[in-house]
């Protein structure tokens, strides 16, 4: 059976989902994913925190244009999709260069002395800590209600997700591209690259120069809840060089080593060194000992050279979309980036000014 379509999204990850939501207020959308259910992959396994001021310069505009939709998610909640946590940024001696690097160009951080870092997070060992910096207004993310809310709003404008669909074959013909993925034939004028840590891998299947899409693994640990009154109201506490993070997280406290190391698509796993070490660094920064975990897990980061995502049309095929290399703020970043897709796919008037437009294009990477 062939199935017709205007878009064809690949991937339902965070990226996936949200831009065919997007795009199904206009176009016929259908959204193909290898799994048995969305979300699978990186984006059921976040930390689920906004951060205002995580990543570059380009991510910091992105992440301002989303926090307006997360305060209001019309159309996907009916309530913001946000609530209070806080990050705290603390520097020993050796981290203040970045610390510092940091808050330039940084909106909404106050500073704050070793003793108010200790204030907010008792456990830190606050002799070690020469500069803090505190974001009030970072916030957790309701991943999960955001993600369902992105599915029911797409289905509701008549958007098709079909699941344990891998895509295994890609060709263009007639202006037309043919997907075969499962048993099925999909057909559209344009597809979107959203398949996370495997985009290039379909690059490669559709013919298309990839990006240099990176996987990196990164792990996390679920301590049980540490015995200090207030611990819930902790924010999410991490070292200016990111050598672990830490935040409360439903009566327990999650904890990363923040580890970057580059493996090939797969179903993640922790590395038991990796997290090992991790674990290690947040007791030599705190006064917890760690005698056992409740649960551990991995998930990919998939970032391109300059860490900064890929969206826009291949300068090298005629209707292929790239929505990828969201690294570590897919989450954060997919209600700006599923809007951009749109307007772009849809041409649309832009939404943002070209500088932006322009980190984001795929052709940054031609020669
Ligand atoms: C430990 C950790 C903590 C994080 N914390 C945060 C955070 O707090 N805030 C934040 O903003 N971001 C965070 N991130 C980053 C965020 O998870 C990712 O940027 C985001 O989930 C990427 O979304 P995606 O849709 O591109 O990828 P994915 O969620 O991986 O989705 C890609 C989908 O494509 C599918 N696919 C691949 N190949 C095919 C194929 N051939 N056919 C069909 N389907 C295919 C996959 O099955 C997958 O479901 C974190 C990541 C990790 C690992």
């Amino acid at each position: 059976m062939t199935i017709t379509a205007d878009v064809i999204v690949i991937g339902g990850g965070m990226a996936g989902v949200s831009a065919a939501a997007e795009l199904s207020s206009e176009a016929r959308v259908v959204l193909l994913e290898m799994e048995s259910s969305v979300g699978y992959h990186a984006s059921g396994r976040t930390a689920a925190i906004f951060i205002r001021n995580y990543g570059n310069e380009t991510l910091r505009a992105l992440n301002s244009i989303a926090e307006d939709f997360f305060l209001n998610p019309e159309g996907v909640s009916e309530s913001s999709l946000l609530s209070p946590r806080g990050q705290l940024m603390f520097a020993h001696e050796a981290e203040l260069d970045k610390l510092n690097t940091y808050l330039e160009g940084a909106e909404g951080m106050e500073t704050l002395t070793a003793r108010e870092a200790g204030d907010l997070v008792p456990i830190l060992k606050t002799d070690l800590i020469v500069k803090a910096a505190y974001e009030k207004n970072a916030r957790d993310i309701d991943v999960d209600r955001m993600l369902q809310g992105y599915l029911k709003l797409l289905k509701s404008r008549k958007g098709s997700v079909f699941t344990d669909k891998k895509v295994i074959e890609i060709t263009f013909k007639d202006g037309v591209w043919n997907v075969h993925a499962g048993t099925e034939h999909y057909q559209a004028k344009v597809i979107v690259n959203a398949a996370g840590a495997w985009v290039d891998d379909l690059a490669k299947l559709a013919n298309v120069a990839t990006v240099g899409a990176n996987p990196l693994r990164r792990s996390a640990a679920i301590l049980p809840k540490p015995e200090v009154s207030g611990f819930e109201e902790w924010p999410l506490f991490v070292s200016a060089s990111e050598s672990f993070y830490a935040k409360p997280e439903a009566g327990t406290l999650m904890v990363s080593p923040a580890d970057e190391d580059p493996v090939e698509p797969h179903d993640a796993w922790v590395d038991d060194m990796a997290l090992a070490e991790g674990l290690h660094r947040f007791e030599q920064a705190t006064t917890i000992e760690v005698n056992r975990l409740e649960h551990s897990w991995a998930g990919l980061r998939t970032f391109v050279e300059d860490r900064t995502p890929v969206v826009g049309f291949a300068p090298d095929a005629e209707g292929f979309f790239w929505l990828a290399g969201q690294g570590g703020y897919g989450i954060q970043t997919a209600p700006a980036l599923s809007k951009i897709a749109t307007e772009l796919i849809l041409n649309r008037e832009p939404l943002l000014d070209n500088t932006i437009l322009n980190a984001l294009k795929p052709d940054r990477f031609g020669e």
